[in-house]
């Protein structure tokens, strides 16, 4: 995918949002990863990583 999402801002301080790396820690959850990321001013982001199917599942034959 090659869409460019505008960049978040923090509603409190109004800088760039980072987002977390992709290794950052994380827990499951049934929609996804829920990651938390914390603004220079202290705000706290939570961000969610949809869950990814990286394989055909059989589902009828
Ligand atoms: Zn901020």
């Amino acid at each position: 995918m090659t869409t460019s999402a505008p960049a978040e801002h923090c509603h409190r301080c109004d800088r760039p949002i980072t987002p977390p790396a992709a290794t950052a820690a994380g827990h499951a959850t049934s929609e996804g990863v829920v990651r938390y990321t914390r603004c220079g001013c202290g705000n706290p982001q939570i961000w969610l990583t949809p869950v990814e199917f990286d394989a055909a599942r059989l589902l009828h034959r």
